[in-house]
C-alpha cells in the first residue's frame, strides 16, 4: 500500500526505521527485535541503504522480506551515492518488480573525510532533487519521501536557503518528509510552520531517536548538530558512568518528546530503532495507555 493511501485513512502513523543487519549474528539479533516491534502494529517500516556494494543488496533483500514475507507497508531508502542513471533506473524497477511502491529518495554523504563535500558519480545526481526528479519521470505509480532537517542540513549556508532548497526538492514530487532526529521539540515546530510559509504542504514526520546509552549523545548528537536541552544534557552527563540511570533518563526524555510532539498535531512519530525494540516499545506502549 503506499503511503499516500494510508495517510488519508490514518491522521497520525507510528513507523520504525531499520538498517540491513551487517552479518549473521546481527541478522538472528534483528530477527528478535523485529519480533517485539511487528506486535506494535506499525503503520509502515523503512530501510537504509548504506554505500558499498554488500549493503544495497541487503537493503533489497531486506525490503523484500518485510514486503512480501511478513506483510508490512515497506519502505525502501535509495541514495544518490554511486548511482548512475541507467544504474537508478535498474534499481528501481528492480525494487517495483519486487512490489515496493514507497521509497525514500535520499543524496547520501559525502566519503568520510571528503575536502570537497558530495561529488556525484559520473552521470549521476547532485542533489535528492535530481535524483526524485528522475523517479517521478521514470518509475510509475509510486509514493516518495524525502528527508528534512529542522536544525538545518549541515551543509547549507543559512535556514533560508535549506529551506528554499527543501521546496524544490518536494516539488520535484515528494509525497511526504521525515526528519532528521531531534530533542528539541520547538526546533520541529518551528521548522514546520516555516515549512508551511514556504508552500511545503506534505506530511512533516518527526524522527525520533531515543538515546538509552551515554555513548549515543556523543555519536548522534556529532552526527546531526542536534541541540539537546540543557536539564537532560546536565542528566546524561552527571550519570555518565550509571548506565541504567541513563538508560531511565532517556526513556523519560523520549516518552515526554513524543507525548508532547503528538499533543501538539504531529502527523505521527518515525522511530530511528537502530535495530533494537526494549526503547522503541517501552514508548509506544507508554503513550498508549496513557
Ligand atoms: C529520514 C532520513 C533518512 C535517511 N536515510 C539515509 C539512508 O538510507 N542512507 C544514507 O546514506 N543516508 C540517509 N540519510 C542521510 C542523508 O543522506 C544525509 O543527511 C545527506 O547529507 C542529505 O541527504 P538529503 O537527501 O536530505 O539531501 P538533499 O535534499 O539533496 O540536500 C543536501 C544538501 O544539498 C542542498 N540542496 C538540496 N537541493 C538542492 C538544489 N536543488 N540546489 C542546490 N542545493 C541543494 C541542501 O540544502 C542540503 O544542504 C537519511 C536522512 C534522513 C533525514
Amino acid at each position: 500500500m503506499k503511503l499516500t493511501d494510508i495517510f488519508k485513512v490514518s491522521e497520525k502513523t507510528f513507523s520504525f526505521e531499520f538498517y540491513p543487519p551487517r552479518d549473521e549474528i546481527a541478522a538472528v539479533d534483528f530477527g528478535l527485535n523485529i519480533g517485539q516491534l511487528i506486535k506494535l502494529s506499525p503503520s509502515f517500516v523503512s530501510v537504509t541503504y548504506g554505500a558499498g556494494g554488500s549493503t544495497q543488496s541487503r537493503t533489497f533483500d531486506l525490503v523484500d522480506y518485510l514486503k512480501n514475507r511478513v506483510g508490512l507497508n515497506t519502505v525502501a531508502h535509495y541514495t544518490c551515492v554511486g548511482s548512475t542513471r541507467s544504474r537508478t533506473l535498474e534499481d528501481l524497477k528492480t525494487l517495483r518488480k519486487l512490489g515496493l511502491q514507497n521509497f525514500m529518495l535520499l543524496r547520501g554523504d559525502p566519503e568520510v573525510g571528503s575536502k570537497y563535500g558530495f561529488i556525484p558519480c559520473y552521470d549521476g545526481f547532485a542533489n535528492a532533487t535530481e535524483l526524485i526528479t528522475f523517479a517521478r519521470e521514470f518509475i510509475d505509480d509510486c509514493c516518495i519521501g524525502g528527508g528534512a532537517y529542522p536544525e538545518v542540513h549541515p551543509e547549507s549556508p543559512s535556514a533560508e536557503i535549506d529551506m528554499k532548497n527543501l521546496k524544490k526538492k518536494v516539488d520535484a514530487g515528494c509525497d511526504f518528509l521525515i526528519t532528521q532526529f531531534f530533542f528539541d521539540n520547538k526546533r520541529y515546530f518551528d521548522f514546520v510552520a516555516r515549512a508551511r510559509k514556504a508552500g511545503i504542504k506534505c506530511r512533516i514526520i518527526p524522527g525520533i531517536i531515543p538515546l538509552t546509552k551515554y555513548a549515543q549523545l556523543e555519536r548522534f548528537v556529532n552526527l546531526s548538530r542536534a541541540s539537546v536541552p540543557p536539564a537532560f544534557l546536565e542528566q546524561l552527563e552527571s550519570n555518565r558512568y550509571n548506565p541504567d540511570a541513563v538508560y531511565k533518563a532517556g526513556m523519560d526524555f523520549a516518552i515526554r518528546q513524543c507525548r508532547d510532539l503528538l499533543m501538539l498535531g504531529a502527523p505521527g512519530l518515525h522511530f530511528y530503532t537502530l535495530n533494537k525494540s526494549r526503547a522503541t516499545v517501552e514508548i509506544y506502549q507508554t503513550l498508549m495507555v496513557r
